[in-house]
């Protein structure tokens, strides 16, 4: 059964309640500054939007530009927000992390992709879903409960931090490896991504890609047996992964909640393959020259399982280059780590993990789903570099509507989620004052 709620609770949700039309202007007034990514635009002017948001309710700002991150200019500068409120006596620190990029807006359309248009209860717009309304969200349940709880323990911080969508290297992996997520400062940290009011997101899958090169020796094409194709060798390659590679990682099954069931398993994709001569120049009208490809190239997105371990998740690729090494004739490779990410998963016991889990029950009335991502998001650098596991993803919006055409955010899922994320301040930080 979940506990009923107090009388400052009852009172805190009745100020979220009231906030409701404040919550739909923010997210909009979000959705209005488009903060495309790439190159990344008006990030700055997101930052001082949210930074004039915040002052009077006595946050202290630091506007922190990622100066010399990847993709950092000043014609595109990475401005990155951090607010901390500090409380009325010590306690713990609680982080709200969210992401100010939106990915392209794409094609098909029916609605301004940057008008922020509502719709009954629906607010539309590229970054409404992922994730200004997680965003607004949490800065409602955080001034809903300032004005609550005016005594509350600890502090409260709320980020809006660059390129999410691109890696976040200017953004949350610049700010933890400068200490803002350092488990001194920040203990417990929630990032509104949107995987609906409901869920709790633990963590995500590793990833590694890598760059394999067949080599090959040009020569005629009408005279193919005077060179080596590297195409054919490649062939070989992709002849393996099929055949044993890819049957092998089907067997691997996760204990991790990955979403969608599919995810559960460990799996491959080969996202690109080049070979032989360059494409044509668009327009170009000549044919093209008969020659022997002397190199082929193909990058592969494993994504692994909490259960592998990443050397031997790369032996794996390696070790079937090296067999072909040994048994095909001419056969030679070239292989290029360019990305790793190790999986990370909270521990259902976390204090974060607990806390969120109450508060859904308590304000949903039914237990939550407990989740982890296909895919990475921020809390990697969280993980890695700030050394923080206390850490978790919830917040609103359907995750299946992320980058998407006619992007959306509920009114009522947002307010839902700030009702959770505000029992959750209330829980972590609004113990009696006199205890
Ligand atoms: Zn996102």
């Amino acid at each position: 059964m979940p506990k009923s709620l107090t009388d400052r609770e009852t009172a805190l949700l009745a100020a979220i309640a009231a906030r409701e039309d404040d919550l739909v202007r923010l997210t909009q007034d979000l959705i209005r500054i488009p903060t495309l990514n790439p190159p990344g635009l008006n990030y700055r002017e997101i930052c001082e939007y949210l930074a004039a948001r915040l002052m009077p309710e006595g946050f202290e700002l630091s506007l922190i530009r990622a100066e010399g991150a990847p993709g950092d200019s000043d014609t595109h500068p990475r401005w990155n927000l951090i607010a901390r409120r500090e409380g009325a006596r010590p306690g713990d620190c609680v982080h709200f992390n969210s992401h100010h990029d939106v990915v392209e807006v794409g094609h098909g359309w029916t609605r301004d992709p940057f008008g922020a248009e509502r719709d009954g209860d629906r607010i539309y717009g590229r970054g409404s879903c992922d994730m200004k309304g997680g965003l607004a969200a949490s800065i409602i349940a955080a001034e809903a409960f300032i004005a609550t709880f005016p005594d509350f323990a600890g502090a409260i911080e709320i980020s809006a931090t660059a390129d999410e969508e691109s890696g976040g290297y200017g953004g949350v992996a610049w700010l933890a490896e400068r200490g803002w997520f350092a488990p001194e400062r920040v203990q417990h940290v929630i990032i509104p991504e949107p995987l609906h009011k409901d869920r709790i997101c633990l963590g995500h899958r590793g990833v590694w890609w890598a760059e394999i090169e067949t080599h090959g020796r040009i020569a005629h094409g009408s005279m193919p047996f005077l060179g080596d194709s590297a195409i054919r060798h490649m062939g070989a390659v992709l002849a393996e992964i099929e055949d044993r590679l890819y049957p092998h990682l089907a067997t691997k099954r996760t204990a991790m909640p990955v979403v969608p069931e599919g995810a559960r398993a460990s799996t491959l994709n080969i996202n690109s393959i080049h070979g032989g001569e360059p494409e044509p120049e668009p327009g170009y009208t000549g044919l093209p020259a008969p020659c022997v490809a002397d190199r082929c190239r193909i990058i592969i997105d494993r994504r692994f399982l909490i259960e592998e371990a990443l050397p031997e998740v790369k032996a794996e690729v390696t070790g079937l280059l090296d067999r072909l090494a040994e048994t095909r004739p001419g056969f030679s490779y070239a292989i290029r780590d360019l990305f790793e990410v190790q999986p990370t998963m909270a521990d259902r016991e976390a204090p974060v993990v607990r806390t969120t889990a109450a508060a859904i029950e308590r304000v949903l009335d039914r237990m939550p789903d407990f989740v982890v991502s296909p895919g990475t998001y921020d809390q990697k650098h969280i993980d890695r570099i700030g050394r923080l596991k206390n850490c978790i993803a919830y917040g609103p919006g359907l995750l299946h509507l992320a980058h998407q055409p006619d992007e959306w955010v509920g009114i009522t899922d947002m307010m839902d989620s700030a009702r959770v994320m505000a029992l959750v301040l209330a829980d972590l930080l609004g113990g009696p004052a006199d205890a």
